[in-house]
């Protein structure tokens, strides 16, 4: 899951930041709402976590645009915890939950998987693909009964293949999703994580579409299945 945390506070969100990579998010910060329109922009984040206090455009008014524009990506605000009217006023303007400060990061990670999952229209904790059993809250990844060891960007990866539920997804969104912006991506670093990724769990797990991108494949089947 690939969280964008639009907070200016510096000590808040490098808290939630480093709560969320313990839940085996990737996490992106930015302290601005013109940053937060950018980063939405450039690579679509799974959920974003919005702070309406922000010191340039109103946390607020960062959402309202979004919503305007036809961006249906979760979005959860954090407000103080007397901000009534500020609370229904995010909810209003297209907020899909909140929190208020201070939080639980456990509970915040929840909160967030669970948008996620409601916006990929799953209502279990558990993504099933075949034999295939991914439990993203807790990074679990199951081929029959067999734990797999995946790293916190084939987690990522494999779950932004599993919640477009089979939709091409470009190389350009799938690369977004994995790394921050800050981070300098080599050219074939998504074809690493996809060799590892059909290494770890069938070839047929992700299938190429050429000049386009990558889907997924047909439900995965344990080695020595009988079918
Ligand atoms: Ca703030």
């Amino acid at each position: 899951m690939h969280v964008l945390i639009v907070e200016d506070d510096e000590l808040v969100a490098s808290g939630i930041k480093a709560g969320l990579e313990l839940h085996h998010c990737v996490v992106d910060h930015v302290r601005t709402g013109r940053e937060a329109q950018q980063a939405q922009e450039q690579f679509n984040p799974d959920v974003v976590v919005l702070d309406l206090g922000l010191p340039d455009v109103e946390g607020l008014e960062v959402l309202a645009r979004w919503r305007a524009a036809g961006v249906r990506t979760p979005v959860l605000i954090l407000t103080a915890r007397d901000a009534v009217q500020r609370r229904i006023e995010g909810l209003e303007a297209g907020a899909d939950d909140y929190v208020l400060k201070p939080f639980d990061l456990d509970e915040l990670a929840a909160r967030l998987r669970a948008l996620v999952r409601r916006s990929a229209g799953r209502v279990v904790a558990e993504i099933c693909h075949g034999d295939l059993t991914v439990r993203p809250s807790t990074g679990e990844v199951l081929l029959g009964e067999e734990p797999v060891s995946l790293s916190r960007r084939e987690l990522a990866l494999l779950e932004k293949l599993l919640n477009s539920r089979g939709a091409v997804l470009s190389e350009e969104r799938l690369k977004d999703g994995l790394y921050g912006m800050d981070t300098e991506v080599e050219s074939n670093a998504l074809n690493v994580h996809i060799y590892h990724l059909r290494q770890k769990l069938g070839k047929q797990l992700i299938i190429t579409e050429r000049g386009v991108g990558f889907r997924l494949g047909p439900p995965v089947r344990c080695p020595g299945a009988i079918t």
